[in-house]
């Protein structure tokens, strides 16, 4: 589904800057009733304490006919940050989307701290996940108002959560620092600093769950050393869940998901998965092989 030219599961994630339809959303039009209303129903307004994330024999079809998850069961512990590897298109981005629920599975369940998400006010359970995607939504406000989406923040917090992503630097040399009018000449930020934005957004919102979705092109090194010490300092204390694409996000996390054709093939660690899961290790034989001709410095697993 296309509303102007954006999909309908990039609009999705719209919903949680806000937390409602903000100002955001009100220039795509009729977007209430693209965006499938029902989620908002009420439900309990306790976020479990638990934040260990279960899927349980989920299916899932975006048109009804072809299944893009087939049979998921797979949990991503509290605390800990769990990697979703595989080829494009296999459905990866899907599992995040249903867990913010975005959409709905179509059978099976998802749980959280062992309650059904659908029984949790999706207001709140919005409130409680922090998203961090490749595609980053600035609007022409100040760069303040980026950050803060309409939250009640001081500018010593925006600047707090903008350190830690490692782009506090850049704004405090735009010409009018945080009251800066994006989208005007000086503020073009590249992809790295958009995606750094994203993580100071989430930096500040200081969610329990994160849910990441990888950036699949390079940016330069220097760009990459910032976000890979942003992400570390946004995964502490978190339970990540991160559809990854650089060998160096996977390597540490503590489980590593494989999906193929909407199916989990293989879950384990990196030195387990090397031995035992034919899709990752060809990945990693690869890897080596373009670092050992030294191709270049990207570790982008997935073409
Ligand atoms: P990945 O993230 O692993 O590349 P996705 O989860 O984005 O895969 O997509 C899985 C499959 O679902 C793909 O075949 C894709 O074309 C399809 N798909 C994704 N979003 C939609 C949508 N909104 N409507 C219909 N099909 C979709
Ligand atoms: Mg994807």
């Amino acid at each position: 589904l296309l509303v102007g030219s954006l999909y309908l599961t990039e609009i999705r994630p719209l919903l949680e800057i806000g937390g409602h339809f903000s100002q955001v959303l009100s220039s795509v039009d009729k977007i209430e009733e693209i965006l499938n209303l029902e989620v908002f129903v009420g439900g309990s307004n306790n976020f479990p304490q638990n934040n260990t994330i279960e899927f349980n024999k989920v299916n899932f079809s975006y048109t009804g006919e072809e299944k893009i998850l087939k049979n998921i069961n797979i949990s991503i512990n509290e605390g800990q940050r769990t990697a979703i590897v595989g080829p494009s298109g296999s459905g990866k981005s899907t599992i995040l989307g249903l867990v913010a629920r975005f959409y709905d599975v179509d059978s099976g369940e998802i749980l959280i701290g062992k309650e059904n998400i659908k029984s949790i006010d999706y207001t709140t359970l919005l409130e409680n996940i922090a998203i961090v995607f490749q595609k980053n939504f600035l609007t022409k406000e100040s760069v303040f108002k980026n950050i803060t989406m309409g939250k009640d923040y001081t500018l010593e917090e925006v600047r707090e959560a903008c350190k830690k992503a490692q782009i506090d630097d850049v704004i405090m040399k735009l010409p009018d620092q945080y009251d800066t009018l994006v989208g005007g000449h000086d503020t073009r930020f590249s992809g790295g600093e958009q995606q750094r934005i994203s993580i100071a957004r989430a930096f500040l919102k200081d969610a329990p769950i994160l849910i990441l979705d990888e950036a699949t092109s390079n940016t330069d090194p220097e760009n990459q050393e910032k976000i890979n010490i942003a992400l570390n300092n946004l995964f502490i204390g978190k339970t990540v869940i991160i559809v990854a694409h650089r060998l160096s996000t996977i390597v540490d996390c503590d489980k590593i998901i494989v999906l193929e054709n909407g199916e989990v093939t293989g879950v384990g660690k990196h030195h387990e998965l090397i031995s035992k899961n034919k899709y990752y290790s060809q990945v990693w034989d690869k890897y080596k092989l373009s670092r050992d001709f030294s191709y270049g410095k990207g570790d982008i697993v997935e073409e």
